[in-house]
């Protein structure tokens, strides 16, 4: 059976993105350019350069790659996964000097949180942010507890934020009780979070930030909730253009942020791949919206959307709304499955896109040459209550 895989490339919309990786932009997650001497990406060396760097490095380095990275980058990676398994796998790694983390900002500062403070963490492009970690900035955060505060529900809110921020928005959150949760076990976090703040059917409420589509859908599909229950608290409008009455009745405070990926996919994709291929299963990430949930079979973390394909029957046919780089792996590692690309235009996660060839060989070199270059080192009390978030998270049950 041929493997499809609608891959038409259209042009990306306007981005406030430093698309290059050049420039300075201190207000975002990723922070800084990358100042280094790049090898060209022309170079026909380039797979061989790399090669050498890591057989030189040998185990003093570890290389994580995250599920959406290139297949070039994937090459060179001695683990893959989504970003809370290779920060446990990077812990689990107490010989390696430097992690090389080939994923995006938030995801290595979570991994020198949870390494010793001997392992150095390397970003290869520091441009390499995430711009849904950047849409809950730490002084929005604490304006908006101040609105709870003032509109006298903090004392029954309990902060949960999504794996995908920042190290000073998970320390907010443990410093004021709350936990970390990842795609997989979002449900399990929200139930803790209500018990603590008063129980699912009760008066207790979750702030949780920075992606409402996660936690909507985990409310609403998972918990039971009614999209009445939710509001979504703009941290661009005066209080979060919510009233008194509106954050009092709510039960989810979800923070106005998304992803730039999966809040592409349309319910108008899932009803095109429908006509196009009968008895297709349509498989989302709960980054996507309530809508286009709604409208799929299955929905589930990369984890989850990864073991579905390989437990699934050679021959069924699968639409799958997850980044481009991802599902294209999974169409060449399935060539018994007819696996679809949910969208008709390309939707590569343009940020994780940033690390290549050309930063991966440069950061190896420089390790070898004795240089430690793009070093991700996060405040030392930010670490210290993210760790308390990021451990009650560990604390939750089936992680
Ligand atoms: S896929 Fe979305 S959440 Fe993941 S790094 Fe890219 S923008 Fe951020």
């Amino acid at each position: 059976m041929t493997t499809t895989l609608d891959t038409t490339f259209t042009e990306p919309a306007p981005s406030a993105l430093l698309l290059l990786g050049q420039g300075r932009d201190m207000a975002s997650e990723r922070g800084v350019e990358c100042a280094g001497e790049l090898p060209a990406p022309s170079d026909p060396d380039l797979v061989e350069r790399a090669r050498a760097a890591r057989q030189a490095l040998g185990d003093r380095a570890f290389v994580l790659g995250h599920h959406y990275q290139r297949d070039e980058v994937i090459d060179f990676a001695d683990v893959t996964g989504d970003s809370f398994k290779l920060a446990r796998e990077a812990a689990a790694r107490p010989e390696a000097e430097y992690i090389v983390f080939c994923g995006v900002h938030f995801m290595a500062e979570s991994a020198d949180i949870l390494t010793s403070d001997e392992q150095q963490v390397i970003l290869p492009d520091m441009a390499a942010g995430c711009s849904m970690a950047d849409m809950a900035e730490i002084n929005q955060v604490e304006e908006a507890w101040d609105v709870l505060t003032d509109a006298g529900v903090a004392d029954r809110t309990v902060p949960v934020t999504y794996m995908n921020s920042t190290a000073a928005i998970k320390a907010f959150t443990g410093r004021h009780g709350g936990t970390v949760c990842t795609s997989s076990n979002a449900e399990v976090a929200l139930r803790w979070a209500f018990e603590k703040s008063g129980g699912v059917d009760g008066t207790g409420k979750v702030l949780f930030m920075p992606d409402q589509h996660l936690g909507r859908n985990t409310a609403v599909e998972k918990l039971g909730m009614s999209l009445d229950d939710c509001v979504v608290f703009d941290p661009r409008k005066p209080d979060g253009g919510l009233t008194r009455e509106q954050l009092d009745a709510a039960r989810m405070i979800l923070w106005r942020g998304h992803c730039s990926v999966h809040g592409r996919f349309s319910v108008r994709n899932v009803e095109q791949v429908r006509e196009a291929v009968p008895g297709v299963t349509v498989m989302v990430h709960p980054e996507c919206t309530n809508e286009v949930v709604g409208a799929a079979d299955l929905v589930g973390s990369t984890e989850f959307i990864i073991k579905a394909l390989d437990a699934a029957e050679p021959g069924s046919s699968w639409a799958i709304g997850t980044e481009l780089n991802l599902v294209r792996r999974l169409a060449n590692a399935h060539p018994d499955k007819s696996i679809h690309y949910l969208d008709s235009t390309v939707c590569f996660c343009s940020t994780m896109n940033r690390i290549d060839l050309p930063h991966l060989v440069w950061a190896l070199e420089s390790l070898v040459a004795g240089r430690v270059v793009n070093q991700i080192v996060v405040d030392a009390d930010d670490a210290h209550w993210a760790r308390v978030a990021l451990d009650q998270m560990l604390a939750l049950p089936g992680l």
